[in-house]
């Protein structure tokens, strides 16, 4: 016990309210960690962090990342930033001002405490890439003025604030290129592929491939993620990312949608859909470097990965859409 409070760090996670970031709370706190938990809850919900309510060691501040913010903490987690298209192109300028401003904001306070910084950016910075699968070496194929662009620009100049601050005032910084995750507390409704097929096919409606369903993504499983963003946190000062992380397993769309429908056992149809502007042809993480650097690898597969997602929908779907 007593070494446990000794190691104990004061960690803020912006965006802790979301997904990942409630996932990343819940295990930080296993380890005895006490949690700032920083989110205006544009798509994150207090309901992700509900089971938190009586736990001293956990605090829950709403605020806005593009707004100064002035805490005390030995270790910050940027998570703060809407993920899914249909969130982050709500309200465009705000999604770049969230990965701009925050990052600015977040980098400013970690400078001023002198502590380590870690960055959720995304493998959207490839854009759609021309190098498969991608290395962290790959400076990407990104449409600057599109529609995804507010995501897409708005995280690589964060990624650009976190080098900057890292070579001008030598702060430590660790930054985490996340491919596509999926998992229990995924919102229900933010079209993410996962979420929607899952969804649609526990209710027996038409499962929507956009396109012909010949695009190719990689599914991580939130668990390995989180396990990830730690090993990460934990590397000594040299290493600074980017690192990729995910799992390199790649998946054609149309073969997600046949395996959620096996699965769930619906009788649910395929429908074809319109392909969103600038959609990648195709994402697989290279993670030799996570291996290399953090000994990291994904270790659930992605049947087991839905199984868990589908039951955490049978079990709360009823709840999530009736709220
Ligand atoms: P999410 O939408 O569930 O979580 C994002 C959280 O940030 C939400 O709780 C939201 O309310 C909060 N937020 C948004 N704007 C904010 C602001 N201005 N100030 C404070 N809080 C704000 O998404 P997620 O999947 O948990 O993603 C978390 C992070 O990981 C994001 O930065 C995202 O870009 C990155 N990421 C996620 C994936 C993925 O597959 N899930 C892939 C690549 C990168
Ligand atoms: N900042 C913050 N909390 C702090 C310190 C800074 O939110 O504890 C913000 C503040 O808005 C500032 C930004 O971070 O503008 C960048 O800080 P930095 O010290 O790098 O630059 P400057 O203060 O010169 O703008
Ligand atoms: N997609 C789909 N049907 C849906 C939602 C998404 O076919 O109901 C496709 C989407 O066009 C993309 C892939 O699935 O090719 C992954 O989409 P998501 O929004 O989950 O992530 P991202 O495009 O950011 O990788």
């Amino acid at each position: 016990m007593a070494r446990i409070y000794e190691s104990r760090k004061r960690i803020l996670v912006t965006g802790g309210a979301g997904f990942l970031g409630s996932h990343l709370i819940d295990r930080l706190l296993e380890q005895g960690h006490e949690i700032l938990c920083v989110d205006n809850l544009f798509t994150g919900t207090k309901r992700n962090i509900d089971h938190l309510h009586d736990e001293p060691r956990f605090e829950f501040m709403r605020h806005d990342v593009t707004m100064p913010l002035y805490v005390e903490v030995d270790e910050i987690y940027n998570l703060a930033c809407p993920a899914s298209p249909v969130h982050y192109q709500h309200d465009p300028v705000q999604t770049t001002k969230t990965s701009v401003h925050g990052a600015i904001n977040m980098l400013g306070l970690a400078k001023r405490l002198k502590c380590r910084i870690f960055q959720a950016s995304t493998s959207e910075v490839y854009g759609d890439p021309h190098v498969h699968p991608q290395t962290e070496d790959y400076w990407g194929n990104v449409n600057p003025i599109g529609e995804r662009s507010c995501y897409d620009e708005g995280k690589r100049c964060a990624e650009t604030l976190f080098f900057d601050y890292h070579r001008q005032h030598a702060l430590p910084i660790k930054v985490a290129r996340i491919f596509n995750t999926y998992g229990p507390r995924m919102h229900h409704a933010d079209g993410r592929v996962v979420s929607n097929f899952i969804v649609q096919a526990l209710q027996g409606e038409d499962i929507t491939i956009y396109g012909d369903g010949s695009q190719t993504r990689s599914f991580c499983y939130v668990d390995d993620l989180v396990e990830g963003f730690m090993r990460l946190m934990e590397t000594d000062e040299t290493v600074t990312g980017p690192v990729n992380l995910g799992n390199p397993g790649e998946f054609t769309i149309k073969e997600l949608a046949e395996k959620v429908i096996a699965m769930t056992g619906s009788r649910s149809k395929l429908t074809f859909l319109d392909l969103p502007s600038d959609d990648p042809k195709q994402r697989r993480p290279d993670i030799a470097k996570a291996k290399e650097l953090l000994d990291w690898q994904p270790t659930i597969q992605l049947e087991e990965g839905l199984a868990k997602t589908i039951a955490y929908f049978e079990k709360r779907l009823p709840e999530l859409i009736g709220r």
